[in-house]
């Protein structure tokens, strides 16, 4: 397996820039997740380490070897598409085995590691099966099987998922992690699907018009958010984002908002913008019994262990999650707390987060 480290990566098609100077690394046996919206540059990014795309500028290297402006075939990578892509006139067999025929692998070799893949996917009943009647969560692991007999450097996979309806789309998500775990192989997988990123991935790049906004393992990036877009895009709900006017000096533990005084994490450095956001994740906002910042419930949302509210506050609408079993009710008043030490002040300005002393340990611990 193989370490991939991309760097100034470049794309435009004609005057429209796909992918902006993007550079990242991703380590070896590393479950790499590019996730962002439609269109953000996700899949352009992959078909260019993949070799179906060139730059127009930057480098790839897998393994230390440069290989951007080699064609697909000259790459030892294998890629897995959202829409199966097998041979309608093959069985599940001959499927498989389909890319060692081509490199001319000897047939006991062959029968050998069809049998070990298959064993692999749990997939042995299927093997002489024509493909066509097969189930979409059977062709997804027919098609993986294909990519994992090559025993590629890399697999790269483009939302392979897409085309399975939810419940099994869940099922297949866990498959693959384990599979992913089992083999310890670098992987690269395209979604737009930001809880099958955050269930998967090692590691996640956060993409949004052609740049990336940030990249970090799962839980680092839904803690501490570099952007008000990745604070935005993750979680559900996702983080609260109250704007405001005012200033934030080094070494602050407050801001000001509609003349309440929010305590938050210490900041590092101040700012000279006066356009700021506060970010808090729904869960880190709590009922309390007396505070002085109060609202109004909006809306409540059963979801089993918990329940969204919508509260709207006298600092703007906040969505808080709470317990289920506290007894509420729309229209209900209610005192909140808001956890400063899971608080983001935003700079409106650049949408950058302004840096605290629990963002600077985090940062310090992951690098
Ligand atoms: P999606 O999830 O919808 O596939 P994505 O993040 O993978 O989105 P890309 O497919 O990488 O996005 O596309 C990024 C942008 O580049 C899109 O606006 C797309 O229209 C454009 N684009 C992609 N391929 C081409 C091409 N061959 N010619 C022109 N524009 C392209």
């Amino acid at each position: 397996m193989a370490d991939i480290t991309v760097a100034n990566l470049h794309k435009r098609f004609d005057r429209f820039v796909a992918v902006k100077n993007s550079t990242f690394t991703i380590n070896d046996g590393e479950f790499f997740v590019l996730l962002g919206p439609s269109g953000c540059g996700k899949t352009t990014t992959l078909r260019m380490i993949a070799g179906l795309e060139l730059p127009t500028s930057g480098q790839i290297k897998i393994e230390g070897d440069d290989v951007s402006f080699l064609r697909a075939s000259q790459r030892d990578i294998a890629f897995v598409f959202q829409m199966f892509a097998l041979y309608p006139h093959m069985n599940v067999r001959q499927n498989i085995s389909f890319p060692l025929k081509c490199q001319g692998v000897a047939r006991a070799e062959i029968k050998e590691r069809v049998a070990e893949v298959a064993d692999i996917l749990r997939i042995e009943h299927l093997l002489d099966s024509p493909v066509g009647g097969l189930s979409s969560g059977d062709k997804q692991r027919v098609s993986l099987g294909r990519a994992i007999i090559r025993k590629p450097q890399a697999f790269l996979m483009d939302e392979p998922l897409g085309a399975l309806d939810s419940e099994f789309r869940h099922l297949m998500c866990s498959e693959l992690k384990e599979l992913h775990n089992r083999m310890g192989a670098t992987t690269v997988y395209v979604t737009h699907d930001q809880l099958e990123a955050m269930s998967m991935a090692d590691k996640i790049m956060v993409m949004n018009h052609s740049v990336i906004e940030q990249v970090g393992a799962p839980q680092f990036i839904y803690d501490f958010p570099n952007t008000i877009f990745v604070a935005k895009f993750l979680g559900e709900p996702s983080m609260n984002i109250i704007e405001f006017e005012g200033s934030v000096a080094q070494g602050a533990d407050s801001v000001c908002i509609n003349s309440i005084k929010i305590a938050v994490a210490r900041i590092v450095e101040g700012v000279q913008t006066k356009k700021l956001a506060l970010g808090v994740r729904p869960e880190h906002v709590s009922l309390v019994e007396f505070s002085h910042l109060k609202g109004m419930i909006d809306a409540v949302e059963y979801l089993g262990t918990t329940q969204v509210l919508t509260i709207n506050s006298m600092i703007g609408k906040l969505k808080a999650r709470v317990d289920s079993h506290i007894d509420v009710e729309r229209g209900q008043q209610v005192y909140l707390q808001l956890n400063p030490e899971h608080t983001s002040v935003f700079d409106r300005e650049t949408d950058q987060v302004i840096m605290n002393t629990r963002y600077e340990e985090a940062y310090h611990a992951q690098a």
